[in-house]
């Protein structure tokens, strides 16, 4: 998503029946800058941004903002919470377990196909949650044998 202006994310708040406070914009602003980061790197880019600000307040705005549907939360197994701005269209993240970067890739095939569970069991679903591990290109790259070098097994790094 794009990065919106102060005064767009002024109107989101409004429209989202929330204040707008110095802190809740320079979350949202933080949030758009950083896709996918932690409440940490969220909390040093907002007090940077704008100076006075506790890891309380940005806690709180954090929880207020995705409880209201303007921050996704996102929490890998074995990794702390991520927050980003890309919110209503149930996309999917790539995760590489070497460095942990974190990207977009959306539904499989057409917008929200994943919502169709094969049986749903009279639940009314409204987000799947898929992740995917890997290994990102950077990391598959510094990882392989150089060329010309001694051939390892595959299954190596896996046990
Ligand atoms: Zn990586
Ligand atoms: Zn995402
Ligand atoms: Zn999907």
């Amino acid at each position: 998503m794009a990065v919106e202006s102060p005064v767009e994310a002024a109107d989101r708040l409004r429209r989202h029946g929330l204040h707008v406070t110095a802190q809740r914009l320079a979350v949202l602003r933080a949030v758009g800058d950083l896709p996918h980061s932690t409440a940490d790197d969220i909390d040093k880019v907002a007090r940077t941004a704008i100076g006075a600000i506790s890891h309380q307040a940005v806690y709180d705005a954090l929880g207020v903002l995705t409880a209201k549907g303007l921050l996704r939360r996102i929490q890998p197994a074995g990794s702390p919470a991520r927050y980003e701005n890309r919110v209503g269209d149930n996309h999917h993240h790539l995760i590489c377990r070497s460095c942990r970067r974190m990207v977009d890739v959306d539904c499989a095939v057409g917008s929200t196909p994943c919502l169709t569970a094969a049986d749903d069991s009279g639940y009314e679903i409204d987000e799947a949650e898929v992740v995917y591990w890997g290994r990102c290109p950077e990391c598959v790259v510094a990882t392989s044998d150089p060329p010309g070098g001694p051939e390892r097994t595959l299954s190596a790094t896996d046990s």
